[in-house]
């Protein structure tokens, strides 16, 4: 027998099943969409707009659970997108990782030749996906070429260099955190002929993080405490003190020289009183 409670709970499990499963599911996937979205980040920069990015990051902490900054190479050559301009590139290759690969991120960077050349993929802000076992606190960048009998030069290699000795002061690591894809195996990436001149490339991403370092602009000197106000205006007092005392030593010795002169004119005085009476008495009735 069908009780009333029992017939309610078949509808609400029914109603259940038919409508809010699949509404929640879908709400989860928009979810997950829309926060793979937020993690786009599409901007492109000259090197100066991304070292002062860097700095912003650095200076905010923002980048400190990262360990690692690994370097990969795009396999394919610039020249195969060199008619879009770099935002539109950068587009088609998240569209590539979300949509046609399905990934929920990619690289955080795709570095090119061209000024500005420094385009933002994955936002630094997150893990992306690029190194298979390592997504984890680490950050990525593609410069775009092939690099398994050449290796990076010109424009392309100034801006790889950035990029990287950026990220590195950005997350407040050392050159050592710098390691290229093949390193975790699995892949040729990011070329033969990169990964033989490792050394070269990964000595020239430590001068610039070096110099970017040295660039660094001094902090203001902090505010005076007041205790430091307070012992430099006794100091001030005391210097007018010591004038003051000087300047009495003064006034006491000009009053000295004046009571010199006044004696002295005395003395005069009576000098002259003491000649004049002995002329009289040499010379009576002025003769
Ligand atoms: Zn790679």
């Amino acid at each position: 027998m069908t009780t009333a409670n029992g017939l309610i709970q078949s509808r609400v499990e029914a109603w259940q099943k038919t409508h809010f499963r699949p509404l929640r599911n879908l709400a989860a996937a928009a979810a997950t969409d829309i926060y793979s979205e937020a993690k786009f980040d599409g901007r492109v920069m000259s090197q100066e707009q991304f070292i002062a990015y860097c700095r912003e990051l650095r200076a905010g902490d923002k980048l400190l659970p990262v360990q690692t900054v690994v370097v990969h190479h795009t396999a394919t050559a610039e020249s195969s997108y060199v008619n879009q301009t770099l935002t539109q590139t950068l587009r088609n290759f998240w569209n590539y990782y979300r949509r046609t690969k399905g990934w929920s991120g990619g690289p955080h960077s795709l570095i090119m030749s061209r000024e500005p050349g420094i385009g933002l993929l994955n936002s630094l802000l997150y893990d992306g996906i690029h190194c298979a076992g390592n997504n984890t606190n680490s950050r990525g960048g593609e410069v775009c070429g092939n690099f398994t009998s050449v290796l990076p030069s010109g424009h392309l290699l100034d801006n790889a260099v950035v990029f990287f000795a950026g990220t590195l002061y950005a997350g407040k690591m050392t050159i050592d955190a710098l390691k290229y894809h093949r390193m975790y195996g699995g892949t040729a990436c990011p070329g033969n002929k990169l990964v033989a001149n490792w050394a070269w490339f990964k000595g020239l991403v430590s001068a610039k993080l070096d110099e970017i370092i040295a660039s660094e602009t001094p902090p203001d000197p902090p505010d005076p405490t007041l205790e430091e106000r307070v012992t430099e205006l006794e100091g001030q007092v005391s210097a007018l003190d010591e004038s003051v005392t000087m300047l009495e030593d003064r006034v006491a010795a000009l009053e000295g020289a004046v009571a010199n002169l006044a004696a002295w004119q005395t003395t005069a005085d009576s000098r002259i009183v003491s000649l004049e009476s002995w002329r009289e008495e040499r010379e009576p009735d002025g003769k």
